[in-house]
C-alpha cells in the first residue's frame, strides 16, 4: 500500500480544499465530491486504516467513533430515521481511496441489489 499521504491525509493537512462538516480529534466529516445520493458523507478516521479489512483491536476506539459519529452526523442533517452506511473495502468492491471512510447517504432510494432498501 503507498506511504503517500492520501487525499484525505491533504484535505486534514489543509492541502485540498473540502467542505467540513464536522471535526474533532479523532475524524472528519466531508461532503463527498461527487455525491451518489442528496445527502452524501464521508466520516473519515484521522488515523489512516487504509482498508476496513487492515483494522486491528488497536483501532477499536476510533472505529467505535466512526459509528457514533454516523449517528450523530445523520441527526445533524436531519436523516436519522432512514441512511445508509457504506465502506468498499477493495479495488473490486469499488474502494478508490485507500484511507478507510465510511459513506453516509440518504435521501435516496437504494432499489438496486441485494442490499435494496427497505425505505
Ligand atoms: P471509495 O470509492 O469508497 O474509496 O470512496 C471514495 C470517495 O471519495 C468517492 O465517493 C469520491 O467521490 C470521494 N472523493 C474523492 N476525492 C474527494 C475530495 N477531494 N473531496 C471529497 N470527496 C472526494
Amino acid at each position: 500500500m503507498s506511504s503517500e499521504p492520501s487525499i484525505f491525509e491533504r484535505i486534514m493537512a489543509g492541502d485540498i480544499p473540502s467542505e467540513m462538516v464536522h471535526e474533532d480529534d479523532h475524524a472528519i466529516v466531508i461532503q463527498d465530491i461527487n455525491p451518489q445520493a442528496p445527502i452524501h458523507l464521508l466520516i473519515i478516521p484521522r488515523i489512516k486504516i487504509p482498508r476496513l479489512a487492515d483494522a486491528e483491536v488497536q483501532h477499536q476506539a476510533v472505529l467505535g467513533h466512526l459509528m457514533l459519529l454516523a449517528g450523530q452526523m445523520a441527526e445533524k442533517m436531519g436523516c436519522a430515521d432512514a441512511f445508509r452506511i457504506v465502506i468498499n473495502n477493495g479495488v473490486e468492491a469499488g474502494q478508490t481511496v485507500f484511507h478507510l471512510h465510511l459513506h453516509l447517504l440518504a435521501q435516496k432510494r437504494f432499489d438496486e441489489g441485494a442490499l435494496a432498501s427497505p425505505f
